[in-house]
């Protein structure tokens, strides 16, 4: 089996898996939106996850994801794909980042929330973002404490160029999945307690949680986006930037 017809296959087996992970926990499968992260991989393989049906490709980093979503070849052929940044996201960057993105999920802080809003102000685009909140006390992760959530919603909120849809995070890496399911319950515990005390305009409504390794226990807890690479595109390499 060459590459091509892999990674087909592998995005059909994970769709099936969303469906019934679904299932189990009573959630409707068309809830959850299936993001193919596509770092590190070529053109050619991305081509064939849109054949196959990816219709949201994510990326970590604004430099690679410029030269894939300016190239001829996938944009002929991506009419109606969304570009999501999943990585961190650095101020300088915010300009790139608003022309080539259609949702941010990695807003940390007030900083970064209101560069991103005055370079979507600048061409006229409303962005759409996610909070990515930080429940692991690991130095090396991005995204919000807790503690600092609440004013960055209250800061989110008052800039008119941005639109938030809801919350990302990423826990520890563990290898087995239930571990990573506290966390998961966690977030979505968050999104419940914003949405029941009203801090935002509206009611939030997405989470983005679960990656290759754990994300049938992500969407038993609530997750509306996953972020699959590995299982779809095989291991990235010890080289490769995560
Ligand atoms: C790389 C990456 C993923 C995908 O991880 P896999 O384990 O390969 O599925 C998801 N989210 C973020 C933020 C990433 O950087």
């Amino acid at each position: 089996m060459n590459s091509v017809t892999a990674i087909t296959e592998k995005i059909s087996a994970i769709k099936a898996r969303i469906e019934k992970a679904a299932h189990r926990a009573g959630r409707n499968p068309e809830e959850i939106k299936l993001i193919a992260v596509t770092k590190t991989v070529d053109l050619e393989k991305i081509a064939e996850a849109v054949r196959a049906g990816a219709v949201i490709l994510g990326e970590n980093r604004v430099q690679e994801a410029q030269k894939k979503v300016k190239s001829y070849e996938l944009r002929v052929m991506s009419e109606g794909i969304e570009w999501h940044l999943i990585g961190h996201l650095q101020r300088n960057k915010a300009k790139q980042a608003v022309q080539l993105f259609d949702l941010i999920h990695s807003i940390d802080s007030a900083g970064l929330a209101e560069e991103v809003n005055r370079q979507a102000e600048k061409i006229n685009k409303v962005q759409r973002v996610l909070v990515e909140v930080k429940l692991s006390e690991e130095e090396t992760k991005h995204g919000v404490s807790e503690k600092n959530l609440m004013p960055l919603l209250k800061k989110i909120n008052s800039l008119k160029n941005l639109k938030l849809e809801g919350l990302m995070t990423m826990p520890p890496f563990f290898d087995e999945p239930e571990r990573a399911r506290p966390y998961f319950r966690r977030l979505r515990g968050i999104m419940n307690n914003i949405n029941a005390s009203r801090v935002t305009h509206y009611e939030l409504w997405e989470l983005s949680m679960g990656m290759s390794n754990d994300f049938e226990a992500a969407i038993e807890e609530g997750a509306t986006m996953v972020r699959i690479g590995t299982a779809i595109f095989g291991e990235r390499g010890l080289n490769a930037q995560i």
